[in-house]
Parts: structure tokens; C-alpha cells; sequence
């Protein structure tokens, strides 16, 4: 039986019409192989085709199955991380260099959106808020960051302000970010792949890759054919299972469940959130939430290390919403589902090689929609001999997470840390 976590979507719901892609068959040959059909992997496709590479991907289910089609479609700034861990590691020069490309991810996004006509309904404008009075310090100190960094723009909005945005009155104030914003995720990953396909790339789907010899050169095997090629990147994040053992251990899949509302129509939407802003708090395990542009809320939190999915995501997710906002108790949900989430030991994404002609970028620890493109453009310009950006971002060390039997465990008492530490701050 399918898991209610792959339940059909808002996003596949309102997905623009795009074509499938055969599964491969027989053996072939390429340049570069690629694994996985998400914005990492197709990002990095879509460069090396237009370089003039011979790219093929390999696609266990649809273009989109993973986390690029199913997640909250918010575009944040930075990395999940803040700079501080990263500062710590590389220094405050290259931390800088890093938030460049952060911000350069969203600029990269900007410009195939309008390069390659997709259509995704980006809206900019974000709240991160706060749910306790004290955490005010914490969303000041975020800002004196992001002025000292440079990124102008941002302004913090006490209660009585933010409750004029947001018709919710648990929040103590907010840091508004006009830099980052939110789109249609899916309807973003099917336009990558068009453009890809368009610039010579070819794309198999349901084509697992079962096993990886990494060569040189390497071979990729399927069910019904293998890919032998000079390159290879890995974009499989945390679907990839033990696919390729030696990555297994550095991300952890967490699950993350969404709701879509029945649409409310556009004036009670925007009397739910005014400037039509993503919407996130700032606890460990965060609330996301954004309005559609069909006027639905879309609704997701509630990260899971456990593998067990509640019986009903709506019922589970529901309270959640209406936690916020209790004025939506009886709106109906018209869609639920959910997705795994890669996160690194310290939320930073984790990119290198596994070999010199093996390349992997994963664990975009929740805020990958814009970084993925960037990563997967990185690799490409490692493959094409220009690794001096790759190289930045992949000097920066991860721990990996424990394995064996006492990986789940050892998580699932971690995440009810957090959770009881969000309860008591
Ligand atoms: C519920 C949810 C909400 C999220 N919300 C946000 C958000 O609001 N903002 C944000 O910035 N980020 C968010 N994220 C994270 C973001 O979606 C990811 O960081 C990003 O999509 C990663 O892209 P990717 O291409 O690396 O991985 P994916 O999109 O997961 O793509 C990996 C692909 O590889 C395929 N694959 C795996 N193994 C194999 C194999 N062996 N053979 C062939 N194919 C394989 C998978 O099927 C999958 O399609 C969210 C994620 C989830 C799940």
C-alpha cells in the first residue's frame, strides 16, 4: 500500500503539464551520469547539456518525486545553518564568500525562471517569527548579521505590527525579509527539467540506481540497463538510501508533513496574511506556512526522525494549524502529505567528491530550494575544471551521524530534546 506521506499533493494536483521520460533500457554511454531528478541533479544536467556534455539522469520514480516536489516552496536566504557555524569553520573572509553564494542561489533562480519560462508563482516577502518574548534578542542579533553582511533590507516588526500582517496573535514579533519569498516547488523542478531536456540532456525515470561502480570510468546500474560515464554526480539527498554506502552515514532523512486548505477566496486569504508573505517561527521544529495562489493556506511542520507515519497526516497536521490560527477549525483540507527532509549534523549542506571524477551535494538540512540549484551548478563547474567554488564549500567538514541499530533511537530521543527545549524556553 502506497504511504500516505506520497498522497497526491497540492503541487502534483496543480502540476503543469509535462512529459514522462522512459525508463532506460540496455547500456548506454555519457559523459556525466546523474543521479536523481531533483533541483540539484537537474540544475547540475541543465549546466553540463548546455556545455555541450553528452548528460543522462537517472530518476528512480518521476521528475520531482523527491523533496524538490513536495516541499513548502519557500525560498529562503542563507543556509539553515546561520553563518556562525560556518564562520567557525572556515573563517569570517570565506563565511562571507559562502553567504555570496547563498544569496547567488536565489539570483540563479530568478534568472531561469525568466530564462527558460517557468511558471511558479513566485511572491517575494517572508516573516520569521517568534513565539516567545525573549526570542526578540535572537531575531535582533539575526538582523545585525545580515547588516554587517551587507543584506540590506530586513526590519523587525513588534507584536502590535506583526498582528497587522498576520491574523494570528501567538507570535511576539517578527523579522521581515523581503529578499526571500515562496513559489510553486514541483511546477519549478518540471521547468528544470524541460530546460535540460531542451539543452540535450536525457532524463530516465523510473530508473533506480542499484549499484554504483565509481570507476573511472563509472557504471550505473539499473533494473533493465547501466549508464557507463567519465563523470558522476550524485544528487539522490535523502531518497538515496544505501545506494551509495558511503553517504548513507552523513545525511539523516527527517519526515515533514504539509497540509493544503480548500481555497478561502482572496479576501479572507489575505485577511489571514495580509502582504501574502511566507510565514515561518523560529523553533527547532519549525511551522511553515504560506498562502497559494489559489488562496489556499499550505501548511507544513512537525519534523520526524521516527519512520513511523501518523495514521492520518490532516487529523495529525490540523492542530498545528489551528494552533495559529483558530479561526480555520472547520476550513477543510483538501490535500496532506509529506516528504524526507536531508539534514547534516550541523545544518550545513554537505558537498566533495568520492572520487576525482565522483562528485555528491546533499543535506540541505530544510532550506534547499534555492541552494540545490546553486550546489548542482557547483558540481558542474567542478566537472567542467573551475572547482575553485566547489572547493570552498566542500572544505567544510560534517560529522557523520551514528549508525546501526541505534541510529533511529538515538535520533528520535534527540528530536524529543528539541521538542521539550521549544516547550520550556
Ligand atoms: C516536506 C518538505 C518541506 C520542505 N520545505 C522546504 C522549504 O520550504 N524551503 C526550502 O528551502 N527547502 C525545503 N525543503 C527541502 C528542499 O525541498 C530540498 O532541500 C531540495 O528539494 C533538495 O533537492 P535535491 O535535488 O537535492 O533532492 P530531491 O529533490 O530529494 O531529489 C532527489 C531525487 O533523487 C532520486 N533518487 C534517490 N535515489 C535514487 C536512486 N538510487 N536512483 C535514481 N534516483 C534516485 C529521488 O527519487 C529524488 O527524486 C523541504 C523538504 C521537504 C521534504
Amino acid at each position: 500500500m502506497a504511504k500516505s506521506i506520497d498522497a497526491p499533493s497540492y503541487y502534483t494536483a496543480t502540476a503543469t503539464p509535462s512529459p514522462r521520460h522512459p525508463g532506460l533500457a540496455g547500456e548506454a554511454s555519457a559523459d556525466v551520469c546523474v543521479i536523481g531528478a531533483g533541483y540539484t541533479g537537474l540544475s547540475a544536467a541543465l549546466e553540463l547539456a548546455e556545455a555541450g556534455y553528452r548528460v543522462v539522469v537517472l530518476e528512480q520514480e518521476t521528475v520531482g518525486y523527491g523533496a524538490s516536489g513536495r516541499n513548502g516552496g519557500q525560498v529562503c536566504t542563507g543556509f539553515s545553518s546561520g553563518q556562525g557555524k560556518i564562520e567557525a569553520q572556515l573563517g569570517r573572509d570565506d563565511a562571507r564568500r559562502c553567504f555570496a553564494l547563498a544569496e547567488e542561489s536565489k539570483t540563479l533562480l530568478k534568472q531561469r525562471l525568466v530564462r527558460h519560462s517557468i511558471d511558479c508563482d513566485l511572491a517575494w516577502g517572508y516573516l520569521h517569527t517568534i513565539v516567545k518574548p525573549h526570542q526578540m534578542d535572537e531575531l535582533k542579533a539575526w538582523k545585525d548579521e545580515y547588516d554587517e553582511l551587507g543584506y540590506d533590507g530586513t526590519t523587525i516588526l513588534g507584536k502590535a505590527e506583526l498582528e497587522e500582517k498576520l491574523a494570528t496573535r501567538i507570535y511576539h514579533g517578527a523579522l521581515r525579509d523581503p529578499g526571500a519569498g515562496h513559489f510553486h516547488p514541483l511546477n519549478y523542478c518540471l521547468g528544470l527539467a524541460r530546460a535540460a531536456v531542451a539543452a540535450g540532456a536525457i532524463i530516465h525515470e523510473q530508473s533506480r540506481a542499484l549499484s554504483v561502480e565509481m570507476g573511472p570510468p563509472a557504471v550505473v546500474r539499473t533494473g533493465a540497463g547501466s549508464i557507463t560515464a567519465k563523470f558522476l554526480v550524485i544528487a539522490g539527498n535523502a531518497y538515496l538510501g544505501r545506494t551509495v554506502p558511503k553517504l548513507a552515514g552523513r545525511v539523516m532523512p527527517v519526515a515533514s508533513y504539509i497540509i493544503a486548505t480548500e481555497p478561502f477566496g482572496e479576501n479572507r486569504a489575505r485577511a489571514l496574511i495580509r502582504d501574502g508573505e511566507a510565514v515561518a517561527n523560529t523553533k527547532f521544529i519549525v511551522d511553515y506556512y504560506r498562502l497559494t495562489k489559489d488562496t489556499r493556506l499550505l501548511f507544513g511542520g512537525r519534523a520526524s526522525y521516527s519512520t513511523l507515519e501518523p495514521p492520518s497526516l490532516a487529523t495529525y497536521m490540523r492542530p498545528r494549524m489551528t494552533a495559529v490560527f483558530p479561526q480555520l477549525r472547520d476550513v477543510k483540507i483538501d490535500y496532506a502529505w509529506g516528504g524526507y527532509i536531508a539534514i547534516t549534523s550541523n545544518r550545513i549542506p554537505d558537498m566533495g567528491r568520492l572520487a576525482p571524477h565522483v562528485y555528491y551535494a546533499h543535506g540541505y538540512s530544510g532550506q534547499g530550494v534555492a541552494l540545490a540549484g546553486l550546489y548542482g551548478k557547483l558540481m558542474a563547474e567542478a566537472v567542467r575544471g573551475v572547482a575553485e567554488r566547489f572547493d570552498l564549500l566542500a572544505k567544510i567538514r560534517h560529522l557523520p551521524f551514528p549508525g546501526g541499530p541505534l541510529r533511529t533511537p538515538v535520533l528520535v530521543a534527540a528530536m524529543l530534546y528539541y521538542r521539550l527545549r521549544d516547550a520550556l524556553s
